[in-house]
């Protein structure tokens, strides 16, 4: 499940998001206005519940501690929620008359921070498409429609499958990958031209 709370920090964040890769899952504080931010802790059904139901102070204790007191004590301003988390894909993403865009075509692990992007990305290429028309074409015409779907496939299959991989990769109860996860994380902090193309991608889309 996916637990999202919002908190004000005792320590700037400077406009920065942070994310934690946890043998109890996928940690994230997300950058908000005014010295605040929003939480998302991906984690297994039980830790998520018993997150959901600690009182206020605990749960500024828990999440603060498991963040490294990066952002100092924090103070709960929404009360936490929890979300089932789980990879869904569409059959179709158009019919005559009628394209999918953004979550409603394509829903991605939040651990990816990538799910606003790709659905921005599916406005702008169709948008690009329908502009090109001359006046006489239908724009809702399918053969239309198909190549807008085609242009979105595979980035969007692409980060769906590696999201969810790589979240299957951090559940706790992995023993055998827990090694390899690790050695594949210390060497992406250790390398900066990939974390920085990993973080390029996050942003631009491109690498
Ligand atoms: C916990 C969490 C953290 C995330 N963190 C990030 C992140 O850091 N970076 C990032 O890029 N993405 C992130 N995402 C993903 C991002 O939020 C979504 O990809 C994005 O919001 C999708 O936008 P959308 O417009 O397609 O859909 P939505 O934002 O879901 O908008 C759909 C809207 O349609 C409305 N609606 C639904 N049914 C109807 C109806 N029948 N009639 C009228 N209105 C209706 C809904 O109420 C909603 O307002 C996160 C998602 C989650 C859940």
């Amino acid at each position: 499940k996916g637990v999202v709370a919002n908190f004000r920090c005792a320590l700037p964040h400077r406009d920065t998001a942070f994310q934690w890769f946890r043998p109890d899952g996928v940690l994230a504080y997300l950058p908000l206005p005014d010295q605040q931010m929003s939480m998302v802790w991906s984690a297994p059904d039980a830790l998520a519940d018993e997150l959901v139901a600690l009182p206020p102070e605990a749960l500024c204790a828990r999440v603060a501690e498991a963040g490294g007191f990066r952002l100092g004590e924090l103070e709960l301003i929404t009360p936490a929620a929890a979300f089932p988390l789980r990879l869904m894909r569409v059959n179709e993403v158009v019919r005559p008359r009628l394209a999918l865009i953004g979550d409603a075509a394509h829903a991605i692990h939040p651990l990816s921070g990538h799910g606003i992007n790709l659905g921005y990305q599916d406005a702008r290429t169709l948008a690009a498409q329908l502009a090109d028309l001359p006046d006489w074409r239908d724009p809702g015409d399918l053969s239309l429609l198909r190549a807008y779907a085609r242009a979105r496939a595979e980035e969007t299959a692409l980060l769906q499958y590696t999201t969810h991989g790589l979240n299957r990769l951090f559940k706790p109860a992995n023993p055998l990958l827990a090694g390899l996860r690790n050695l594949g994380l210390n060497l992406t902090n250790q390398f900066p031209v990939l974390r920085n193309s990993l973080v390029r991608y996050a942003v631009s889309g491109h690498f």
